[in-house]
């Protein structure tokens, strides 16, 4: 079990980092297809999920996210194989709470958007809850310490989560995120700090944003987001390089030739270490308690993010020492001065 529950270390006072960005990773290793993007990896090669869960917490995430995110009726629907759902709910939570227990850290059921909810339709309200319900259920079944709801663009669908994780959670907390497109508003049209005011009122544990935007431009929503919430703040972007032009990975497009990155060039734009580095600190100095990335995050990444949090995980011993460089170290003669300036071009 873990050494103190989720609400617990957040009454503490204590920082949560949770890795997000599986579905990114699993497709960047060739074992997840771009488009539908749906995890039915967890029926065919569990293993592979399972090694990122562990390479997330040697990273130094204190959660095991379930890998549920698109794992639901819905998407399940668009490939045709929606009658393995619930095993694949509950195969995903079990690798997840075999993981939490061999680590020591919190394992998080998972809801995400359904892509079928319109606020307009009210007809699209029940389905979405009856989405949420079963995915809620499985969770609780699955042993889950807490339920990420995430990735809602409209505030009416992350209310919905939210009610179905109280209703049928069996009291387990709640971590709801929205995702951040360009404007600084839902899609039904509320303002990110009211939402996420009015998501924290109606008993979400922990409020936020995920996906959609990069550092940098998630940096001055969540300022915003601070002064309107009165408990803990969840922030997890993407790592990649969204600017006031281009606020979202969606809309990155290629700096050499203007053409779209998303979503399978986007690698071009990708964050480096140290402006990962950078945007943890700032969102530490924030206020910002609960704290990861999301899709494009990578070990190495999330290493920087554990380490500005102030965290030792067991990848800091491969934390990079270039005194120890054939090259770089700063102190070269004879022959090596000679290659070091061919390789940094100072000769012709
Ligand atoms: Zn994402």
């Amino acid at each position: 079990m873990p050494k103190t529950g989720f609400l617990e270390r957040l009454q503490n006072g204590e920082a949560i980092i949770c890795a997000e960005g599986y579905m990114w990773e699993l497709e960047r290793r060739g074992f997840l297809k771009s488009g539908a993007f749906t995890p039915e990896i967890i029926l065919e090669q569990p293993n592979r999920v399972r090694n990122l869960h562990e390479e997330y917490v040697h990273a130094g995430s204190d959660v095991v996210e379930a890998f549920t995110y698109y794992g639901h009726r819905q998407k399940m629907k668009t490939i045709g194989r929606e009658d393995e759902l619930e095993t694949l709910n509950l195969t995903a939570l079990k690798i997840a709470r075999d993981v939490a227990d061999e680590t020591n850290t919190l394992m998080a059921g998972n809801l995400s958007n359904t892509n079928v909810f319109n606020p307009d339709d009210p007809t699209t309200y029940d389905v979405a809850s009856q989405i949420f319900q079963e995915q809620v259920e499985w969770a609780v079944k699955g042993g889950a310490d807490f339920i990420i709801g995430e990735t809602f663009c409209e505030y009416k669908e992350a209310h919905l989560a939210l009610e179905a994780i109280q209703k049928f959670g069996n009291g387990l907390p709640a971590v709801i995120t929205l995702v951040p497109y360009g404007p600084d508003r839902t899609t039904d049209e509320l303002p990110f700090p009211v939402a996420l005011r009015k998501l924290e009122e109606a008993g979400a544990a922990v409020v936020g944003l995920n996906c959609g935007r990069g550092p940098e431009t998630m940096l001055p929503l969540l300022k915003e987001v601070r002064k309107s919430c009165k408990g803990p703040i969840a922030a997890l972007p993407v790592p990649f390089r969204t600017t006031p032009k281009e606020k979202t990975f969606q809309s990155l497009t290629n700096p050499k030739t203007g053409e779209p990155l998303f979503p399978l060039d986007n690698d071009t734009t990708l964050c480096s270490r140290s402006e990962v580095r950078k945007f943890a600190e700032e969102a530490k100095n924030i206020g910002v308690q609960y704290i990861g990335l999301c899709c494009g995050s990578s070990s190495n990444l999330l290493r920087e993010v554990a380490q500005a949090y102030g965290r030792s995980p067991p990848t800091n011993r491969y934390t990079p020492d270039m005194t120890k460089n054939s090259y770089f170290s700063g102190n070269i003669s004879g022959h090596a001065k000679k290659v070091f300036s061919f390789m940094k071009c100072q000769v012709e």
